[in-house]
């Protein structure tokens, strides 16, 4: 992947998403519209504040989709989107996964001291 020149607007986005996440948790979906840029951008967006949050000690964390039926948590799954299936009852109201960014270092600070 090419990742030459950055543009401005580029920055603002992330910027945008960050502060977002900051507040609470959001699906990509949610991030997209709030942002107003294409779903497929947002996974972009967020595995590069994944990186800058890892730089500052802090961490992206995601919420599994769950299935609304029964209840199973797709914990191995690392995708922005819902898997349209559940496999265990084989419903399909499936909850997006969603992300935050984690309280700073006063919650974590035992991990850095
Ligand atoms: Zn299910």
């Amino acid at each position: 992947m090419a990742d030459v020149k950055v543009p401005e607007e580029t920055e603002t986005v992330r910027q945008q998403i960050r502060t977002l996440l900051e507040e609470g948790p959001l699906t990509a979906k949610e991030i997209s519209s709030a942002v107003r840029r294409p779903e497929k951008e947002i996974a972009n967006h967020l595995e590069h504040l994944r990186k800058s949050l890892h730089s500052e000690g802090r961490r992206l964390s995601q919420v599994p989709a769950e299935c609304r039926e029964c209840g199973f948590v797709f914990r191995k799954r690392d995708r922005l989107k819902a898997p349209s299936r559940c496999p265990v009852c084989k419903g399909e109201a499936i909850s997006d996964p969603s992300f935050r960014v984690e309280a700073g270092r006063h919650d974590s600070g035992k991990l850095f001291e």
